[in-house]
């Protein structure tokens, strides 16, 4: 069972310059499988930018010119999830041994192993005996190595062994092509403003681009509805809003105190310096203003702040919008970066 999607295949996954370099790290993986340097090879990205997407086109390929070989697909959830299963079965043995056995380890979204030390332990001795075995090994993440939180040393720096390879937002040619091969195999004509109208609303994620285009498709052929530009707005918006609901606190906070050129860990510090107390009243205002987190969430995360220090900075900053002219310019500011 090696848990590959056949779906999710190299002729589907459209190459553009965002996507060049992990692409082709792909590709040549796939061609010699623990033979190239790129070992172990890490694509990191954004959500919805193809990182799962290309780790199933790499093993599916493998299976494909190695039949041979055991090529394994797993979510580090997933892994994770297993681990503590054996743990408590008594199996740890059995778990290390039975990973030891692959030729072709695929795990996504390792970020997940952030904070789990137990983990992360087993998984640096899966990594060492298949590494040494000259098995190969794919990550993704949503981050660099060098940006990963609370992941041990001696990992990360296993991590930096191959090649981290970038899955960047896709320009607009990308997606337009994104969007012409979607409606060609589902076999639908779309005007081309509508296309065009789509590629240049929805530039951050292609889940949304695909999201927003089975939207129209299914709009066209099930309700017969003409589209057009008002309708390819409606949808659009939709996507675009979802969008930044989904603005996470963490981010919120990098962008605010990139702003203000300061680290996160500044804004989030127990100093009473006027504009670092401001930064982080901002990051509070804002984490309220996009994301469903309560206020005593919001407060933890920002530098382990109460509920009551979160209202009261939201109230700080309705305030001081009215009555001062230069924060109201850093909370304008701030405002069109998170509306982007
Ligand atoms: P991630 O794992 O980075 O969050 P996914 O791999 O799930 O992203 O990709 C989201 C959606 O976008 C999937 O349906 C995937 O097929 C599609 N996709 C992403 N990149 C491309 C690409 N270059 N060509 C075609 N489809 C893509
Ligand atoms: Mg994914």
């Amino acid at each position: 069972e090696s848990q590959l999607n056949p779906n999710y295949n190299f002729d589907n996954f459209l190459e553009g310059d965002s996507n060049r370099l992990a692409r082709s790290a792909g590709l040549a993986v796939a061609n010699k499988p623990g033979g190239t340097s790129f070992n172990p090879l890490l694509i990191f990205g954004g959500v919805g930018l193809g990182k799962t997407h290309l780790a199933h086109a790499i093993g599916v390929d493998i299976k494909d010119k190695y039949p041979e070989k055991t090529v394994l697909y797993i979510s580090a959830e997933k892994f994770t999830q297993q681990y503590i299963e054996s743990v408590k079965k008594n199996t740890r043995n059995d778990f290390i041994h039975f990973y030891q056995l692959i030729d072709v380890l695929i795990i996504d979204d390792v970020q997940f192993f952030s904070g789990k030390s137990g983990t992360q332990d087993v998984f640096f001795h899966i990594f060492n005996h298949l590494h040494q075995n000259g098995k190969q090994v794919i990550l993704t993440s949503d981050k660099a190595p060098v940006d990963m939180q609370d992941i041990e040393q001696r990992l990360l720096s296993r991590f930096k062994w191959g090649l981290s390879a970038e899955l960047q937002t896709p320009d607009y040619e990308t997606r337009i092509s994104i969007l012409k091969n979607k409606l060609y195999r589902d076999g639908v004509d779309m005007p081309e403003d509508i296309i065009e109208y789509v590629a240049k609303n929805i530039k951050s994620n292609v889940r949304e681009l695909e999201g927003a285009i089975i939207s129209l498709i299914a709009q066209s052929s099930f309700n017969k509805r003409e589209v057009t530009i008002e309708l390819a707005t409606q949808i659009v918006e939709k996507f675009v809003k979802n969008t930044k609901r989904e603005v996470s606190i963490d981010y919120i906070q990098k962008v605010v105190s990139d702003y203000f050129q300061m680290d996160v860990a500044t804004l989030q510090s127990k100093t009473r310096k006027r504009h670092i107390v401001q930064a982080r009243q901002l990051a509070m205002f804002f984490a309220k203003k996009y994301t469903k987190a309560s206020l005593a969430s919001i407060g933890s995360q920002i530098g382990k702040r109460d509920h009551a220090t979160v209202l009261h900075a939201c109230k700080t900053v309705d305030n001081l919008a009215e009555t001062d002219k230069q924060f109201r310019k850093h909370l304008e500011d701030l405002t069109k970066k998170f509306s982007q």
